[in-house]
């Protein structure tokens, strides 16, 4: 039987919520065997949302993890950190070992092939991911089958320059590590949770025909910032014609 997807999403209220994760939706609804970790960056949970997550017909648990509000008006805010940490809890309280751990956010775009790719994980695999920043790809640079090196546009001291979309893990590798760590720290996420389940450059498993595919992009949906508005309408009356 295949291993289960845990395919973590972070998503928080404004308007382009509830179109990102219909998309998203229909995306993961031709995925077998997948667990859909919705964390919400909202105080409570809400009816709205779980019609909504019902209606599509995905397994599912949604919860909610608000970013702690000393966060909230930093610049740049630790976007979905929140969110992570809690499914990284639940996937713990609930002892799962058995599975693959993937971070998918709300407004990224996934080619189906990525699934098959992400669910052959032994310890962790890598592969590009499409639209990251200046070079407009970021991935793990691929020599004779093994991963040699990173290309990002922003490395930054980072021994892991890589984005959250492009790795995912073997949940029964992950339990080794009591210590698994996803740090408020903007732009060094990734970095710090793959150093704390203890990775070395040798166990990288390159996926997407040596990292030469893109299979999934970080796109971006334009997000309207909402000022004063002036609501205007217009009404037609037959008779008026
Ligand atoms: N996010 C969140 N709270 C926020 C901002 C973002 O939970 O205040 C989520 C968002 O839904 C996405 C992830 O965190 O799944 C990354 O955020 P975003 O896409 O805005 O960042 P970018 O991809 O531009 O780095
Ligand atoms: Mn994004």
């Amino acid at each position: 039987q295949l291993p289960v997807i845990y395919f973590v999403t972070p998503t928080y209220p404004r308007r382009e919520q509830i179109p990102e994760l219909t998309r998203l939706a229909h995306t993961l609804l031709h995925v077998p065997r997948l667990h859909w970790l919705v964390a919400d960056d909202q105080e409570k949970c809400n009816d709205f949302m779980d019609t909504l997550l019902n209606r599509f017909g995905i397994p599912f648990t949604h919860m909610v993890s608000p970013m702690p509000s000393k966060f909230r008006n930093e610049k740049p805010a630790p976007r979905g950190v929140a969110n992570r940490r809690a499914a990284l809890q639940w996937l713990r309280q609930h002892n799962l070992t058995n599975g693959i751990l993937y971070f998918g956010d709300d407004d990224n775009t996934y080619d189906l092939r990525l699934f098959t790719e992400i669910r052959k994980t032994q310890r962790v695999s890598m592969f590009p991911v499409g639209l990251i920043a200046d070079y407009g790809v970021s991935g793990p640079v691929v020599r004779k089958g093994k991963v040699v090196a990173f290309l990002d546009s922003w490395v930054a001291g980072r021994r892991w320059p890589v984005d959250m979309a492009g790795f995912a893990v073997n949940l029964e590798y992950m339990a080794q590590y009591p210590y698994v760590n996803m740090p408020y720290k903007p732009g060094y996420e990734e970095d710090l949770f793959l150093r704390s389940i203890g990775l070395k450059i040798n166990q990288i498993e390159p996926r997407g025909n040596n990292c030469t595919e893109i299979l999934v992009w970080h796109t971006q949906t334009k997000s309207k910032k909402l000022g004063m508005v002036r609501l205007e309408s217009k009404y037609l009356d037959d008779r008026s014609n």
